[in-house]
């Protein structure tokens, strides 16, 4: 099981590709103005749209989306305890 990560994404490079919204619906989706991916709500720091925290078997998932974006603009950060 993952621990928590904060997860950041770049959006401003983002190619809407759409990749991590398909791979994980339930944390990233499209900002309907902009077009980007961003963090869900639910899932946000600070009400940021570009950065969120997850854990457990979502951030297994996340991680998945992460590796599959082909700009790689969605990063990982481990949380240090
Ligand atoms: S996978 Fe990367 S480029 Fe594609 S929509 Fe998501 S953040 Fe944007």
């Amino acid at each position: 099981m993952t621990g928590k990560l904060k997860i950041t994404i770049d959006r401003k490079g983002c190619i809407n590709c759409r990749q991590c919204l398909i791979t994980c619906p339930e944390f990233f989706e499209q900002n309907p103005k902009d077009t980007f991916s961003q963090v869900c709500p639910k899932y946000r720091i600070e009400n940021n749209p570009g950065e969120g925290e997850v854990s457990g078997k979502l951030a297994e998932i996340v991680k998945k989306a992460a590796d599959l974006c082909p700009v790689r603009i969605i990063r990982i950060h481990v949380f240090a305890n």
